[in-house]
């Protein structure tokens, strides 16, 4: 029996891993992690018998203790925990379903203690993919990716040589102010962001898919996942999403994959790579479909993309000022204090007020995301 560990199990990932696992009845769940939903932990616990468990909110951790008082399960709290769950000595893989920069240290734990990674946390690779890709090369452990745009770059190269890519075609839905002029996002609302067309997704995530800072991180993410230059990566809107991602190779072919919007598919595909297994659900009917359509994407209306892009390309310290800043921007703007807008300028401002600190290791990276919250907090 396969065994893994979650991070960030109440989560959308972390649940829709969970349904993966109910519906194949052969992977064990040896220990799980959440920030403070302790409600929905405990029905986990009960539900899929992991012998340890981490609640990042200390508080919390102590209610769940007396909670699950009639089980055997340890229950531990921040960071120390989330490192305690990420390291658990029966884990083969760690699915890394935690929201944000947080995610780095228990990534990199787990990778030393030879735990493969099932990566949704992308926040990790964009800000230390210069830390996280030689290291699974040292340690040899696989990051299998979970994010369904870099499962289907995954999946269409396989059995092909990385050398030969030409172009990552990774394909992005638009989100739902697809086609609108900055003046109309002027007045996006947070109740308004929060409706994706197509996926359904944590807060975070869909406010950054409406804005298109989702698409900036995964290109950067798939900079270094694939180990192509930030250009060698094309951003596509298909407003279907129905093809979720392509590559272009040397001689002109093109792979893609296909498929329903499902995140189930990405993470069961992780989880059992290289073997394919029945997923129950809908299925693509091209004939229903009618069309599939490409436009570029606005990188004018669209900054966030733009500004993806230009921290990709200096690299450093920079990506992690443009997904702190960003972190910190949607934190406020789900809050209802900053307007829509305000999000991509905290990021530009942040970006052209940091020094660019090259190949940082860990410490430099959180002190480059604490000195990105200080400046915006001193500014706005
Ligand atoms: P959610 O907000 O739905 O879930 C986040 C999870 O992380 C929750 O379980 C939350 O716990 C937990 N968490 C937050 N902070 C901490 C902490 N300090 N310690 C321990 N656990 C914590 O996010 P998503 O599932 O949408 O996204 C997770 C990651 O996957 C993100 O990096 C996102 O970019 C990526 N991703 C998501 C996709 C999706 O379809 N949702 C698609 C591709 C990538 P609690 O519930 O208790 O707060």
């Amino acid at each position: 029996m396969k065994k893994i560990a979650i991070l960030g199990s109440t989560g959308s990932i972390g649940t829709q891993t969970l349904e993966v696992v109910e519906h194949n009845q052969d992977i064990q769940v040896t220990a799980l992690a959440a920030g403070s939903n302790i409600l929905l932990l405990e029905q986990q616990i009960r539900k899929f018998h992991p012998s340890l468990v981490c609640v990042w909110d200390e508080k919390k951790a102590g209610e769940l203790k007396t909670m699950i008082s009639d089980l055997d399960v340890k229950v531990t709290s921040g960071m120390e925990g989330l490192l305690e769950v990420a390291t658990e000595p029966q884990a083969e893989i760690v699915v890394t379903a935690i929201v944000g920069m947080i995610g780095i240290r228990p990534t990199i734990a787990a990778m030393n203690a030879g735990k493969d990674i099932a990566l949704a946390n992308k926040e990790t690779l964009v800000t230390a993919g210069h830390i996280i890709m030689p290291l699974a090369k040292e340690k040899q452990v696989r990051i299998l990716p979970v994010d369904s745009e870099h499962s289907a770059i995954f999946q269409s190269l396989n059995g092909e040589d990385s050398r030969a890519i030409h172009k990552i075609l990774l394909t992005a839905s638009g989100g739902p102010f697809r086609g609108w002029t900055r003046e109309r996002l002027a007045g996006v609302q947070v109740e308004d962001a929060l409706k994706h067309p197509n996926w359904a997704m944590g807060r975070k995530i869909t406010i950054d898919s409406s804005t298109m800072v989702n698409k900036g991180l995964e290109v950067m993410e798939a900079r270094w996942l694939f180990g192509v230059e930030m250009d060698q990566v094309q951003v596509v809107v298909q407003p279907q999403s129905v093809i979720h991602s392509m590559v272009e190779f040397e001689d002109g072919a093109v792979i893609a994959q296909l498929g329903t919007p499902d995140m189930k598919l990405p993470i069961q595909y992780a989880l059992y790579y290289p073997e394919r297994k029945y997923l129950p659900g809908e299925r693509l009917d091209f004939a229903k479909l009618g069309q599939i359509t490409f436009e570029a994407p606005d990188m004018e209306v669209f900054r966030g993309l733009k500004l993806a892009y230009d921290a990709g390309r200096t690299g450093g310290t920079l990506p992690t000022v443009y997904n702190a800043a960003n972190e910190y921007a949607v934190g406020r703007f789900l809050k209802k204090e900053i307007p829509y807008l305000t999000i991509i300028d905290m990021i530009e401002g942040a970006m052209e007020h940091h020094k660019v600190v090259s190949n940082p290791g860990v410490e430099e990276i959180l002190a480059a995301e604490q000195e990105t919250y200080d400046y915006i907090e001193s500014r706005w």
